[in-house]
């Protein structure tokens, strides 16, 4: 039986089940929508279809095109809903017919529709970092060169490829081969392209058949379909095909199963929700993407209250056990492949609002374009301060409150409990092999990283549990002061907002060192305040060799005998051991000798070397900051490890990241804790650049810290929150998702200060306790290595502020 007999034979239930069993295989529980706000640049349209309303004839318009100005206006709204897309509806080259259209655009100084349409969407990108999508119809192939430059994707729908539909007949480019051509255009020149078919316009179903072949041949020639439009005809007043019949619906079921079954798998399938009443079926059959959802409705009076469309089509989603995210007009899959996909003008302003799998950022409020203007006085903190419009959504290391993820929804009501059990798609399974005692492995731990929403709860939940079975409820603290003695560096990391070069390199900011006296004088201070613990880390200063950090032990151990000096990163260790050529072993031991009691886990940034060559391309690679480790476990050394996340890589690379430390804390158990530092954009000379995102999501935050309570259970039992970039909101929020440690009271905050963050350089324990007591958990002091402190506290709640 031939693919198309068996499509018009197989019975409606049966067809829509292999629909949902192909997209489920491919996109699992996830459906996407585009947070966009429409511009329609001009309703007149050269084109006679029979069941537009879109197009208006210039009688019934004010001006043929919207100006600058409107078109602006409309994208600042979109902007400040949240939006992530300028979606620019147009009618088709209405200069051919209309004179006013013709004048307007000469007056104005353009030469056609397409240019007023690319000077459009460059204004919209600059101003308001809104992606504008282009669809303009059946375009040429300069005209889409043209638009690629300002349009990370575009769309046209082919509609129908039968010539003799009588809704057509007044179109000339609704011309079957017309539409083709466009597509294929599209494909050679490498554009992220939309397309489509209308049901219900006087096709039959091989007619339908026929176009999503055509489609589909397109791709295997290109690979530059992103998803396809299957949408439903319905009557309209006032239009050629007002007393037509609507779309019937299982026509419309049928049609896309079909495209489901038809189009290779990775294309993604949308139907629109506006145009069926039960939007929830078109799940039923097969969709993965509702497409655009515009935010812009007649309430802007609280902008921050959830809109009431996207809240109906999460509870929708949900109900058929999928999850509701947010993306782009790029899809994921071209969005991480700028270079393939995208101009190259285009890929920061796409890196800007995605998350780390290429969707947009979900974190609600509003994202601008970051203008910076150099700080008039710098000392130890930023060098750059931000001017214009402010991004309104949560950053790493910013003041702007996260939203509520578990706990508490925005209007105060708890949300509902999540039942594991009752969860469907990978990510439940994944869960309930974790309950049963599994470790999960790399590619799991990829998949717990796409979860959303009710998932989020999900692994929050198991990974709460998690921490009450293995450390109760107390939440832990340290005392102790950061001392970091010098912010020369020779080394150029390039997310390092702290680091200064020499000041005859004249490098940014001023540099500073700390003698052996500062650092002695600063460890007695924090002694005198309470602290247990000093936490000495710098640059690695041109003039330092490996004796320099056997000093500086001393000269805290002189100071104060009874400090745990918890020092040095595995690049300063290692480049210190180099420099004097000495065995890492032996270094290492010196520095024990010295008074060395533990080492920070910094400087792991991420543990994969295709983005440590990124990031820090002259650090130590993956292997060497495993190996210290490994050797001050084999020292009798504690460590801990960190993960800086959320500036360039991907899930993958946390994934190996964890694993690679898993292994190695199964072998030595010399790992205390798992700290998760979220990467702090606004400084940091990568972003300044224009090569990094915005850092991590709150989920991703959220996620990092819960998934790292499961993935390392029964290895490590610490899981800490760092308070300095994630401020005690967001902590109140981790502390409940697997976290049970904030951290140092540290005093001297200053590395992720330098990087732009607010959050202050100091706790106290009342602040600790302030976070903790809303939530229910007790406080307790620790020390280092998470035992009891052995000495009385001094002077409670004192905070350094120099
Ligand atoms: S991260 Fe450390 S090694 Fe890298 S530039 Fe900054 S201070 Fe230097």
């Amino acid at each position: 039986m031939s693919i198309h007999q068996r499509l018009l034979e197989t019975p409606l239930d049966q067809l829509l089940a292999d629909a949902r069993t192909i997209r489920d295989r491919q996109f699992g529980s996830r459906v996407t929508y585009s947070p966009k706000v429409f511009i329609p640049l001009t309703m007149l349209c050269r084109d006679k279809c029979g069941y537009c309303t879109f197009a208006q004839p210039p009688a019934r318009l004010e001006n043929p095109y919207l100006s600058a100005d409107q078109v602006l206006a409309i994208a600042k709204q979109g902007a400040k809903s949240g939006c992530h897309e300028a979606l620019f509806t147009l009618g088709e080259r209405p200069e051919l017919r209309y004179d006013v259209a013709a004048e307007w655009l000469k007056a104005n100084g353009f030469d056609s529709t397409v240019h007023y349409l690319h000077d459009m969407a460059a204004l919209v990108l600059k101003e308001t970092g809104l992606l504008p999508h282009a669809n303009a119809g059946a375009l040429y192939k300069d005209e889409l060169a043209m638009l690629r430059r300002v349009s990370p994707s575009q769309g046209m729908m082919i509609e129908s490829l039968r010539d003799d539909l009588d809704c057509h007949r007044g179109a000339p480019d609704k011309v079957p081969q017309r539409r083709l051509d466009t597509l294929e255009w599209a494909g050679e020149l490498k554009i992220p392209f939309t397309t489509g078919i209308l049901v219900g316009i006087g096709e039959t179903r091989e007619d339908r058949i026929n176009a999503l072949e055509a489609i589909a041949a397109s791709h295997a020639r290109h690979g530059h379909v992103q998803e396809v439009i299957v949408q439903n005809f319905l009557p309209k007043p006032r239009t050629g095909m007002q007393h037509e019949a609507p779309c019937p619906q299982d026509e419309y079921l049928w049609s896309i199963a079909t495209a489901r079954i038809i189009l290779p798998p990775s294309i993604h399938l949308q139907a629109p929700p506006n145009l069926s009443d039960d939007f929830g079926i078109l799940l039923d059959a097969g969709i993965d993407d509702w497409g655009g959802v515009s935010p812009i409705t007649a309430d802007h009076v609280n902008p921050e209250r959830p809109w009431p469309a996207l809240d109906k089509l999460r509870v929708v989603t949900e109900e058929r056990g999928k999850a509701l995210a947010p993306r782009l007009t790029i899809y994921p899959e071209f969005a991480i492949n700028p270079t393939v996909w995208v101009e190259d003008a285009l890929h920061f302003p796409i890196q800007d609002r995605s998350d780390a799998e290429g969707l947009g950022r979900d974190d609600p409020g509003q994202v601008w374009p970051e203008k910076v203007t150099a700080a008039d006085v710098v000392l130890d903190g930023a060098e750059v301060v931000l001017i214009g419009h402010r991004s309104t959504q949560w950053y790493s290391g910013a003041n702007n409150p996260p939203p509520s993820l578990i706990g508490t929804q925005h209007d105060g009501t708890p949300f509902n409990e999540v039942d594991v059990d009752q969860l469907r798609g990978p990510i439940a399974e994944i869960l309930q092999g974790v309950r049963l005692g599994q470790r999960i492995n790399e590619a799991e731990i990829v998949t717990l990283f796409s979860a959303r929403g009710k998932e989020v709860r999900a692994i929050a939940k198991v990974a709460d549990d998690l921490r009450k079975q293995v450390v109760g409820d107390a939440i832990t603290w340290v005392h102790n002061r950061n001392i970091n003695y010098t912010n020369v560096c020779t080394f150029k990391c390039k997310f390092c907002g702290f680091s200064k070069g020499p000041l005859s390199l004249n490098l940014r900011g001023t540099p500073y060192l700390l003698t052996l006296d500062d650092i002695a004088n600063r460890a007695r201070e924090a002694w005198d305040l309470g602290a247990t613990e000093v936490t000495l880390q710098g640059g690695i200063h041109p003039d330092f060799d490996g004796d320099y950090y056997i000093d500086v032990t001393r000269a805290v151990k002189d100071a104060v005998p009874e400090m745990h000096v918890h020092g040095f990163t595995a690049l300063e260790v290692t480049e210190g051991a180099k420099r004097l050529g000495e065995p890492l072993y032996n270094y290492i031991m010196r520095l024990k000798e010295a008074g060395l009691a533990s080492l920070p886990g910094t400087a792991a940034e991420i543990l994969d070397d295709d983005i440590r060559a990124i990031l820090c391309p002259d650090k130590i690679n993956t292997e060497e900051w495993l190996e210290c480790h490994q050797v001050a476990h084999e020292a009798g050394l504690r460590s801990n490890i960190t993960i800086m996340f959320g500036s360039v890589e991907h899930p993958l690379s946390w994934a190996k990241h964890i694993v690679r430390t898993r292994a190695l804390q199964a072998q030595t158990g010399g790992f205390t804790e798992f700290v998760g530092l979220p990467f702090v954009h606004m400084a940091s000379p990568i972003y300044l650049q224009h090569k990094s995102r915005r850092g991590p999501t709150f989920r991703e935050t959220l996620l990092m810290h819960a998934i790292a309570r499961i993935a390392y259970h029964g290895l490590i039992d610490n899981i800490q929150v760092s308070w300095t970039k994630i401020g005690p909101i967001g902590a109140a929020q981790l502390l409940q998702a697997g976290c049970n440690d904030m951290g140092g009271t540290l005093m001297n905050e200053n590395i992720s200060r330098a990087a732009g963050a607010s959050h202050g350089q100091g706790m106290t324990e009342d602040a600790f306790r302030a976070i903790a007591q809303p939530i229910g958990r007790s406080l307790l002091q620790r020390n280092t290595t998470y035992g009891r402190p052995d000495r009385e506290p001094a002077r409670k709640g004192a905070v350094l502020t120099s």
